[in-house]
């Protein structure tokens, strides 16, 4: 089959591979669709700890089952379905705390990591996986859309955190997919007054489309007084971070009233510090949260908002390009010339 895979940091090749065999717990899929994502265009650039190359990358993907183990019943060859990228052991410390997103061995199964991606014509899905997050999907729902499962997963377990209540004005910095996600729950969820922040001028027209009720230029303005303007000088009661830079980090605490949230989503370059004050921390009855990676709860969750067309997945993918010219769009990612591109197996 034909696959691409990571050598090192600015070195990735289209070619021919084996198709991966498949366990008895296991189902191999055939790609339709595999999304772009933040996390594939940091591994392109810079590698990642988890990957021994040459490795086949790409973790959020839909497509129909092309091979079933022998003791998998629920699901069969030709079905449409879609799969997050890990599951949770369920016997680990964090996992018997309810603390399955911290799963201690999420990194051995995790596909596009520790096994291999979905920047392929196939990809093997691992047992856990197939057991606790893989979904089928209706008709109705195009492949591209169900890709969205994975990180939207990742947005509902921190929309989780953030417990926005009816009426709450929301910021969420940076309208990349993850950020424009967070926008869409945030109005799912109640807020009346959600503000995003951004670079890029034409994401934030796709966080109006998708009802961000204020949009803030942050090449342009000094975002934190620009929301202090919206808010009466108060701060929102609740900021999501979703860039993952600690000066956005520390603006995140700063933007966030008295007695409000701040969830601090996206994830820093590892080594990386910020500084608080710790006064407005103490005398404003801040809340300060990390969330990280997703859980079979919310997995499902993200599944029910994208199969009844509940979440708007559309805006979110800017285009379509064959896996042959995965480096060209993992290129338009980083120059924020497009959100997430739907990457197809050529001649298809
Ligand atoms: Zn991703
Ligand atoms: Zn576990």
């Amino acid at each position: 089959m034909k696959a691409v895979r990571f050598y090192a940091p600015q070195d990735i090749r289209f070619e021919e591979v084996d198709i991966p065999k498949i366990g008895r717990e296991e189902i191999l899929v055939k790609v339709e669709t595999a999304l772009t994502c933040g996390t594939d265009v940091k591994m392109y650039r810079r590698g990642h700890p988890m990957i021994k190359p040459p490795h086949i990358f790409g973790h959020e993907f839909a497509g129909l089952v092309a091979e079933v183990g022998e003791n998998v019943n629920q699901f069969s060859e030709g079905q449409r379905v879609v799969a997050a990228n890990s599951a949770p052991c369920n016997s680990c410390y964090f996992c018997k705390v309810g603390k399955p997103n911290l799963c201690e061995h999420l990194q051995e199964t995790l596909i596009g990591f520790s096994v291999d991606g979905a920047y392929a014509e196939y990809v093997r899905v691992p047992a856990s996986i197939v057991e606790q997050n893989t979904y089928d999907v209706p008709d109705q729902v195009p492949f591209e859309e169900a890709a969205l499962l994975e990180p939207l997963a990742c947005v509902a377990n921190g929309n989780d955190v953030a417990d926005i209540k009816l009426g709450d004005t929301v910021v969420v910095i940076g309208a990349g997919p993850i950020g424009l996600m967070h926008v869409q729950l945030a109005k799912i969820k109640g807020a009346t007054k959600v503000i995003c922040t951004d670079l890029a001028q034409q994401r934030l027209e796709v966080a109006t489309e998708l009802g961000a009720t204020a949009v803030i230029d942050a090449s342009k303005e000094d975002q934190l007084k620009s929301v202090r303007g919206l808010t009466d000088g108060m701060g929102a009661d609740v900021v999501i971070e979703a860039v993952g830079l600690p000066q956005t980090w520390e603006l995140a605490v700063e933007m966030t009233r008295k007695a409000g949230t701040t969830v601090l989503f996206g994830g820093c370059p590892s080594g990386t510090k910020i500084t608080l004050d710790t006064r407005s921390i103490h005398y404003g009855d801040l809340t300060i949260k990390g969330i990280f990676h997703h859980t079979p709860l919310s997995v499902k969750r993200a599944y029910e908002m994208i199969t009844s067309g509940t979440f708007r997945g559309r805006p979110l993918i800017t285009g379509k390009m064959p896996l042959s010219e995965l480096e060209r769009a993992l290129k338009l990612m980083t120059e924020g010339k497009c959100i997430k591109m739907a990457i197809v197996p050529d001649a298809r």
